[in-house]
């Protein structure tokens, strides 16, 4: 079998489930069942993102899998068609439909809220499954037919008021701003490196389902480019469309959605030849203690607890036969840090633990005496988030508010910021004739001046080009 280039994992659905992630063929293609570690892992992504919405003052809710039809038919006559990516549930007097979206469901509640005097602006959340008709071949995680996790957030603040200038959550320049920035700071506490990017659009495209499109997206390790969020400010369309008006207006709305898509990146980027090694923070098991021989048991039992009680996720793996299968069983689980341990009867230095800094056991890693209890602070397992390069850095953790390092940047076949002014005759221009994908322009992140690569102004204004994962629009 040919060796994979590193930080292309996972090669295929059979890597996803020997890791205990996802069963990708259950119960059909394209309707992933999660396992319990793969269930573990994405709750804490979850979590992390549902603790940053909370703190914002956005209310979780959960909607029903079925919405009628003559709303998305409204949606469809007003506003977009996307009929044809649905799902149909047929019964005698009525046709419901699996929701792909939160955006026409959402808007019922906030008419309500409406209609009981509830004072806006509105801030809900939802994570549930959503139904995608996807009629190419579907690849797990990416393009599933039923995609788990979806997380969406929508937004309605007052007539009068633009979501793109109004107070928002704390720290942040407005509604639209905290739903760019805040989850780019979640992506990048959980090893996930992103850039912000505003959509560029021909100067004579309706714009038919929102005003401004905003997205996070990453570079892969192997270069391509794939969107991991997306933010919609949908101005007052749906408002109008379904009745949701306040003092006699309709309310503008934002809509901010990431599917299982994101966690593929973050596998992507946590990936080595052989599989996994997650970023501490969110690893179902942080520290893999690996006893040298089966009856080392008790001694990599008792560190095992010991790192528990230190509120370190921890499990022992003394069943397989010899240490280099116990890694290997431990690493398929994505588990960051390896300790190896022995007792006292067979070492000169009586029962000892060393940090495997590779796939195995090696002769340069250094036992050290085992003297009672070991306490692993959270710093020690920082350190090797960065050895791993699951957090990417020079000396310090990166900020949102970094440029792309001249190293993801650099390259020209792959991604590049290249000078492009406001004037729609040159965004039109590089619309149409541009030979890699059109990305989007950076958002709150500085740009030295350059030239206009169309007209050759000099511009301080400019615009991501790349290459897409395939088939991503
Ligand atoms: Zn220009």
């Amino acid at each position: 079998m040919s060796r994979q280039p590193a930080g292309l994992w996972p090669h295929s659905p059979h890597d996803l489930r020997r890791t205990e992630l996802i069963d990708p063929g259950y119960p059909f293609a394209g309707a992933s069942a999660w396992l319990p570690h793969g269930f573990d892992l994405v709750d804490r992504v979850l979590t992390r993102f549902s603790d940053l919405f909370r703190t914002a003052g956005y209310e979780e809710i959960l909607l029903p899998t079925l919405v009628n039809e003559e709303i998305l038919e409204r949606q469809a006559e007003s506003i977009k068609d996307f009929r044809r990516q649905l799902y149909f549930v047929g019964s005698e007097d009525s046709r419901q439909v699996v929701a792909s979206s939160i955006e026409a469901q959402v808007c019922g509640l906030f008419a309500g809220w409406v209609a009981q005097g509830r004072t806006p602006p509105y801030r809900v959340f939802c994570v549930r499954t959503v139904g995608r008709h996807e009629t190419s071949t579907p690849r797990p995680l990416w393009k599933e037919r039923f995609v788990w996790p979806f997380f969406e957030a929508q937004v309605a603040v007052p007539p009068g008021s633009r979501p793109g200038g109004h107070g928002g959550a704390d720290g942040f320049v407005s509604d639209l701003d905290f739903l760019v920035r805040g989850p780019q700071q979640v992506c990048l506490d959980i090893g996930l490196p992103t850039f912000a990017v505003e959509r560029i659009y021909d100067s004579t495209a309706p714009k038919l389902y929102a005003d401004r499109r905003l997205e996070l997206v990453t570079i892969l390790p192997n270069g391509e480019i794939t969107i991991l969020t997306s933010v919609y400010d949908l101005g007052v369309r749906f408002s109008d469309t379904f009745g949701v008006r306040y003092d006699g207006a309709s309310m503008p709305m934002l809509n901010f959605a990431f599917s299982a898509r994101l966690v593929l990146a973050l596998l992507q980027h946590s990936g080595t030849v052989t599989g996994p090694r997650f970023h501490p923070d969110i690893a179902p098991i942080q520290v893999g203690v690996i006893a040298t021989r089966s009856d080392d048991e008790d001694v990599a039992s008792g560190i095992v607890r010991d790192l528990l009680a230190h509120g370190v996720r921890a499990c022992a793996f003394v069943t397989g036969s010899g240490v280099g299968r116990r890694c290997a069983t431990a690493r398929e689980l994505g588990i960051p840090v390896l300790l190896q341990v022995s007792s006292a009867e067979r070492a000169p230095l009586g029962s000892w633990v060393r940090l495997i800094s590779g796939e195995r056991p090696r002769e340069q890693d250094r036992p050290t005496p085992l003297g009672g209890a070991v306490a692993l602070a959270r710093e020690t397992l920082r350190v090797e988030a960065s050895r791993n390069g699951a957090v990417r850095s020079a000396g310090r953790e990166p900020s949102p508010a970094d440029p792309p390092s001249a190293a993801l940047m650099g390259d020209g076949d792959l991604a590049e910021l290249v000078g492009l002014c406001h004037r729609s005759s040159c965004v039109d221009e590089t619309l149409r004739r541009a030979r890699r994908d059109v990305i989007g322009r950076p958002y709150r992140w500085g740009v030295d001046t350059r030239r206009c690569a169309v007209c050759g102004v000099e511009t301080e204004a400019a615009v991501m080009l790349g290459r897409k994962i395939r088939g991503e629009k």
